[in-house]
């Protein structure tokens, strides 16, 4: 199927990416409301019934449902390629007031309008051409609503599809103009001391300070940071003690920890494991993992990625691929060996920020690559 007459089906389809995005971003969706997230996933259920899609609701109880959604025929001697989305945004309810949806600049604003409700209706725009041009490859739409709290409920259903899936390709947004072929592992530790508290004028000597065992902690966890090795350790939140008069029993602090290396992560534990306090009165609590293990850049992904550099030269335009330190629902499908290309939605900017925004022009064409590929895999 030749990418110039995708492309030139999709520019017919610029008013109902539009109007669709717009709608979707109308519908806040916070990971934390379920019933939010549902109503944005009711809408999109709705398009995609609408293109002649099989759907399949997993219902769910913490958070919002997950979206499986079937395109093309039911019965193939091939495998579908597997498109990843999510409908959850990191902003709560009642933030539109202050970012309101708008078009300015050449972009779309909004909360969510990059990370990655664009994705989302890009893939539907891509869908629906591909069915008027009869594409006979069957494709499976998942699009979840736990992503930005780290996939926990959806994370099973989306590798069991991938397993089943000759390729994924990731709806998030691109970096820059580029698409994704490695992503950093994402790791979780929560380090808690606790100490013996006291009056610190009356009692001083009989207390035990937390929150200085915790701080010589935070300076040996920051030390695990090995820039060369691609690691990193953010202790990126600290809380302890009660007032100042008193010697503090209690202190923790939230690590965030990135690996490059698959390997890396048995290496991260044994680091976490090795931490001590130095005075025998604390205890120290360690608990926490890697989370989503590194998308490697490895041989299937690099495929894909040669193959959509050659289709956007075909659409005229060139594309980069990067490497990122943020993580996505692709890093669990590279690791099970399914070749994995991510960035494939919006190019935009400020994903979790207050500038928030879709750049307009790019939006068709990367619809149009996005299709051919769905068109050309194998
Ligand atoms: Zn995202």
């Amino acid at each position: 199927m030749d990418a110039k007459t995708i492309l030139g089906q999709l520019e017919k389809k610029s008013g109902w990416i539009s109007d669709t995005l717009h709608e979707l971003v109308q519908q806040e969706s916070p990971s934390e409301d379920r019933q939010a997230v549902n109503s944005a996933m009711a809408l999109v259920e709705h398009c995609a019934l609408e293109q002649g899609a099989r759907v399949k609701r997993h219902k769910q109880r913490e958070f919002g449902d997950i979206l499986e959604l079937r395109f093309g025929p039911s019965r193939s001697s091939r495998k579908p390629v597997l498109l990843l989305g999510h409908l959850d945004t990191v902003w709560p309810i009642g933030t539109l007031k202050k970012m309101p949806w708008r078009e300015a600049n050449g972009r779309y604003w909004g909360p969510g309008v990059l990370d990655m409700k664009a994705g989302v209706v890009m893939a539907l725009a891509a869908l629906s051409t591909l069915r008027e041009m009869e594409s006979s490859r069957p494709v499976t739409l998942l699009l979840n609503s736990d992503e930005e709290v780290g996939s926990p409920i959806s994370r099973a259903t989306t590798e069991r599809l991938a397993l089943e899936s000759a390729s994924v390709l990731v709806l998030e947004p691109a970096q820059g103009l580029a698409y994704k072929t490695a992503r950093k592992g994402v790791g979780h530790y929560h380090v808690e001391v606790t100490g013996v508290g006291a009056h610190s004028g009356v009692d001083f000597e009989k207390g035990h300070s937390a929150v200085l065992e915790l701080a010589k902690l935070i300076q040996t966890i920051s030390g695990f940071t090995n820039l060369e090795r691609k690691l990193t350790a953010n202790c990126g939140v600290v809380a302890g003690g009660t007032r100042s008069n008193v010697v503090a029993s209690q202190a923790w602090t939230e690590v965030d920890v990135r690996i490059a290396k698959a390997s890396d992560a048995a290496y991260v534990a044994k680091l976490f494991r090795s931490l001590k306090v130095s005075d025998p009165h604390c205890k120290l609590t360690v608990t926490g993992g890697i989370n989503r293990p590194p998308m490697e850049r490895k041989s299937g992904t690099i495929a894909l990625f040669k193959k959509a550099r050659t289709i956007a030269a075909e659409l005229g335009f060139v594309l980069e691929e990067a490497a990122t330190g943020g993580g996505s629902d692709g890093n669990f499908t590279a690791a099970l060996g399914v070749p994995t290309l991510d960035g494939m939605g919006a190019v935009g900017d400020g994903a979790h920020a207050a500038h928030e925004s879709v750049v307009i022009e790019h939006l068709v064409p990367r619809t149009a690559l996005l299709a051919a590929m769905i068109a050309s895999a194998e």
